[in-house]
This record gives C-alpha cells, sequence and structure tokens, in this order.
C-alpha cells in the first residue's frame, strides 16, 4: 500500500514561511491499496487538493473516507472535497455513526445559523453512511481495517491498515496515559499497534509543554516513544504537529523523540509527517 500526507497539521490551518518543510494543512491522508481502492483518513485542509487529484485520476470514481472524529480540524476541508459534488463519484463514510451525524451538519443551513451555503442534500456524489459498529472491522477487498477507541475529548477511532502481512496503523489527537481513560489504557494500544511496519502517532507536544495541557487529548514525545518500543514497531512518525511549531520545532521534536528511543536503546527510525511526502509498505 502507498500512504500520502495531504495534511499534517493539528488544530488550525498555518499557511506560511514557517512552515513549508512539515506543511500547513490539517490531517488528510491518503492510502491507497495494492489492488487499487483509495481510502482517506480525516478531511482536514489537505483534502482540497487531493480532491483535484483525484478528479485528474479518471479511474478512481470511488473513495473510503475514514473519519477519526469530527473536531474541526479534521473536518473543515470537506466542503472543499471536489468529488462531493461530482454524481459519478461514490464516498463510503466510515467511522461510528454519531460522527457521520455530525459530518452532515457542516452542510447545514438551518443550524443555527448556518455554517455552509451548499446543503448536505444537494451533493452530487452518492454518499453512504458507516455500517460497522464502531470498532468492527472493515474490509477493502485484501485489506483489513481494524478500529480502536482513541483518548481523545468526544472521543475519535484509530485506524490500522493490514495488507499482505504489512501493517499501517495511525492514531492522531490520543493522549496515551498509563492510567487510560474510559476503559482503555497505554497496553490496549501496545496490543492494537504490535509490530506495526509504520506506526503514525499524535506527538503534539514535548513532555514539559505537556504539563499543562493534559486531558486535551494529545500525546508527548516520551509517551509515544515509549508505545513504539513496546510495540516493536518499524518507522515510527510523529504527526498532529502543534499550529505554533515551525519547522524548526518540528525537527527539535524529532530530536527530542529520537533521544528517548536512544535512552531505552531502540533501533527505530522516527521522523516527522512531512506533507507531500509519500510512504511505501
Ligand atoms: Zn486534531
Ligand atoms: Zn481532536
Amino acid at each position: 500500500m502507498k500512504i500520502r500526507f495531504w495534511g499534517t497539521r493539528g488544530s488550525i490551518a498555518v499557511p506560511g514561511p514557517e512552515t513549508v518543510i512539515f506543511g500547513g494543512n490539517t490531517t488528510c491522508v491518503e492510502v491507497t491499496t495494492d489492488s487499487g481502492q483509495n481510502a482517506i483518513i480525516d478531511a482536514g485542509t489537505g483534502i482540497r487538493i487531493l480532491g483535484d487529484s483525484l478528479l485528474k485520476r479518471s479511474e478512481i470514481k470511488s473513495v473510503h473516507l475514514f473519519m477519526t472524529h469530527i473536531h474541526w480540524d479534521h473536518l473543515i476541508g470537506l466542503p472543499f472535497f471536489g468529488p462531493l459534488f461530482h454524481q459519478d463519484f461514490h464516498v463510503v463514510v466510515n467511522g461510528c455513526r454519531r460522527c457521520f451525524e455530525g459530518l452532515k451538519r457542516v452542510f447545514s443551513s438551518d443550524y443555527v445559523d448556518g455554517t455552509w451555503p451548499v446543503c448536505f442534500r444537494d451533493l452530487k456524489a452518492k454518499i453512504e453512511p458507516p455500517s460497522e459498529s464502531p470498532t468492527g472491522t472493515i474490509t477493502l477487498g485484501d485489506v483489513v481495517v481494524e478500529q480502536h477507541r482513541l483518548q481523545h475529548p468526544q472521543g475519535g477511532l484509530g485506524f490500522k491498515f493490514i495488507e499482505d502481512g504489512k501493517k499501517f496503523v495511525f492514531l492522531t489527537d490520543n493522549e496515551l496515559t498509563e492510567e487510560g481513560w474510559q476503559g482503555t489504557c497505554f497496553k490496549d494500544f501496545v496490543e492494537f499497534c504490535s509490530e506495526a511496519d509504520v506506526l503514525v502517532h499524535d506527538c503534539q507536544y514535548l513532555p514539559e509543554e505537556l504539563v499543562t495541557r493534559r486531558g486535551w487529548g494529545h500525546s508527548d514525545t516520551r509517551s509515544v516513544a515509549k508505545l513504539a518500543v513496546e510495540t516493536g514497531a518499524k518507522e515510527l512518525i510523529l504527526f498532529h504537529h502543534d499550529p505554533w511549531r515551525t519547522d524548526e520545532g518540528v525537527h527539535k521534536i524529532v530530536d527530542r523523540c529520537g533521544e528517548e528511543l536512544d535512552r531505552m536503546n531502540a533501533w527505530i527510525t522516527v521522523y516527522a509527517a512531512r506533507e507531500g511526502s509519500t510512504i511505501t509498505l
């Protein structure tokens, strides 16, 4: 499978000279399976350009949208996703039912004062709601996608794509704590991420920054390094860069995570997700 980052930023889009290396668009990741199925994780501002790219690829008329949750930074690009306005496009939305209802509200002109001028019913694409239970397994051809609840305010889902024995795990907006949240604890994530070939995880903060941000649903370099070591991950990619983190600051996050891995005598490749980059698994 191929994994491409269209948006790597958390919280709010931050274009500008200080974010040109790692990117300023919010969460959007494209997964293309070996059999040609197309999956998109989250609809942050990065999905706008992905939509343009899909419309140019005439062989793709169907996409699976996996929503981690519907906080603004993961949803705000959806009204600009071009395929929604094409009647020959089929969009299957995965995630939880509640999330789908929230997603529709973005287009609701009668919700409060109205948040967007185009109504959901006026979108031309065929849009299919989630049919699986929140923790159920989804199949995309030969690819199995497993889901795991996140430790995040209002909840959410993380995803694991397994194809031909290769594992890609995507967990953003997830606060790793020993004691856990709502029945989920650190060892549950260790099990879910077990022997990931690529582990992408939220790493918005340094340990000293997290002290005043506990409960916000994000992780730091120390807890993420520990998870990578305990799961036996081969490659760790840091994600959901803080909007106030410049390119230089993201390099520092990677260095600090590397120091944590060194302290644990772990040989794991670590780097930060970069908008526009592709991984082949
Ligand atoms: Zn977020
Ligand atoms: Zn969030």
